[in-house]
């Protein structure tokens, strides 16, 4: 496996002024180096990505969008290798890490292929409004490390096509995917155009502020999301904040338990339960309480705990440290005050493993309820009154996702409007879409990605409102 990375500068591949480890959460050793980058060296990033801005935009979308179709192409190319090195760096398994680099080369073609073609606000009486889009200018993406790269891509994808050039800062514990994709982009875009700086957390805030800094695209924690939302009021610049949630799944009482159990036992676990938009807490009814534990309990037991390299694992490591001593410490409190419902096994060997683990009996203010534990641990709670429900499943500072699980389709999109979040799945989940607007309500986000909403958030509207001198009486 690759492990000269290098940070990607105005075209440039370049060392950084360090380098520090980069860790694989399945072993706990460190593999490879990443390149750290000075302020000084965000400075001339930032600096690059200006100087190549307006080239950029005076091409034409089209010839933007062969730019991202090769880059797409080239990813491709490696997406074996992408997988690989995604799994040894956020511990994910293999066939997830494809899955993950398969739907970074779609999002990119889907998101080169959209236009946002002037709008004509009237036409009469010899009066033109239209409203066309310019770029923003230089934007900055600021990613987290539980999608490193679908994340990214998200973010990379809308800023170039719309005419804008970037500069990107991975997480500390997952830069390598970013830095691999930095190394293809060094070939193919024109210098300046996309470039990746690298830190252990020091550099988001000089970032964020940065002077030549148009807009900010954030995904991470909430509590960073403030502070990337107050570093960016003093320019005034333009942000887009996708922050956490703590998803609620409600499962009405006409499905089969054995159906539900098994789609929210997914949409909790997958990726170790590190999804923004992962299922943080289950409502079912009381009267199928007992078989619904019963069915989840068999799913959990099943999971494969594993290094996510080692075929048949289910489910890998939770990616660092930190969150895997915040999710240990979360387990531990809710087995103290609730009842263990299932535990996986898990590996007695080096490793940030968490086995997955279902607990019942908590009240609505414990900590695994009402925090979000980013982690393989899911509560169930009962309800016996769907306006109960609703109102409970909305008592809650965030409002991301959401799931509703019911044989009564219409019925299950009654309750799911009634859902305060950006989006609420029905008897699916986890359905993200680059044609589709994803954003979160309440303290889950501030603006759109994805869709056109998305695009237009790279994009300043501009309104043109002309008479014609001709028309006007004498
Ligand atoms: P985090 O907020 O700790 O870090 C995210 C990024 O912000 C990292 O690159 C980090 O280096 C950088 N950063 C740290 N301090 C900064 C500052 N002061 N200014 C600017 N940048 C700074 O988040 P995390 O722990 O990496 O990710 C987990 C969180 O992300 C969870 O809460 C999860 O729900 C959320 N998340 C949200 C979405 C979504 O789309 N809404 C998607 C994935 C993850």
């Amino acid at each position: 496996m690759k492990t000269d990375f290098k940070l990607l500068i105005d075209g440039k591949l370049v060392d950084g002024v360090s380098t520090f480890d980069v860790v694989n959460p399945a072993t706990e050793e460190s593999f490879a180096q990443c390149p750290r980058a000075s302020e000084a060296m965000l400075d001339e990033a930032v600096a690059a990505a200006k100087a190549a801005q307006p080239a950029w935009a005076a091409l034409s979308a089209d010839e933007r969008q062969a730019y991202l179709n090769k880059l797409a192409d080239a990813m491709e190319a490696r997406h074996e290798e992408f997988g690989r090195l995604l799994t040894a760096e956020q511990g994910k398994p293999l066939d997830q890490a494809m899955y993950e680099i398969g739907g970074s080369i779609y999002t990119i073609r889907a998101i080169a292929a959209m236009r946002l073609p002037d709008q004509t606000m009237r036409d009469e009486g010899g009066n033109t409004i239209i409203e066309h889009r310019t770029p923003l200018g230089v934007c900055a993406a600021i990613t987290p490390w539980n999608f490193p790269v679908i994340l990214l891509v998200g973010k990379m994808a809308p800023c170039l096509i719309t005419g804008n050039t970037m500069v990107a800062k991975p997480a500390p514990t997952t830069p390598l995917t970013t830095l691999l994709l930095a190394e293809l982009a060094a070939d193919i875009l024109p210098a300046g155009v996309f470039n990746v700086v690298c830190d252990q957390n020091e550099l988001g805030p000089k970032l964020t502020g940065h002077p030549d800094i148009a807009k900010v695209s954030f995904t991470g924690s909430t509590a960073t999301g403030k502070k990337v939302m107050a570093s960016a009021a003093e320019g005034v610049k333009r942000v887009t904040l996708e922050l956490g949630g703590n998803d609620a799944a409600i499962v009405l009482d006409d499905v089969p338990a054995k159906v539900a159990a098994e789609k929210v036992y997914n949409g909790a676990m997958a990726n170790a339960g590190q999804i923004c938009v992962a299922i943080k807490r289950a409502y079912v009814p009381t009267a199928m309480y007992d078989e619904f534990c019963a069915e989840i309990a068999k799913l959990t037991k099943a999971a494969v705990v594993d290094d996510g390299s080692k075929q048949g694992a289910t489910v890998g490591p939770v990616q660092n440290k930190m969150q895997y001593d915040k999710v240990l410490a979360m387990i531990e409190d809710a087995k103290a005050s609730g009842t263990l419902i299932a535990e996986a096994a898990k590996p007695d060997k080096a490793g940030y493993f968490i086995a997955p683990t279902v607990i019942g009996g908590l009240s609505d203010d414990a900590p695994l309820v009402a925090e979000e534990q980013f982690g393989p641990v899911l509560p169930v709670l009962t309800y016996d009154d769907i306006e109960d429900v609703i109102q409970r499943a909305n008592d809650s500072p965030f409002g991301l996702g959401g799931t509703v699980w019911g044989m009564d389709q219409l019925r299950a999109m009654d309750v799911a409007r009634r859902i305060n979040s950006g989006t609420v799945w029905v008897n699916q989940h986890l359905a993200i879409d680059p044609n589709i607007p994803f954003r979160g309500s309440k303290q889950s986000g501030l603006g759109s990605e994805h869709g056109t909403a998305g695009l237009m958030e790279y994009t300043q509207a501009h309104i043109i409102n002309a008479v014609n001198l001709e028309a006007e009486p004498a």
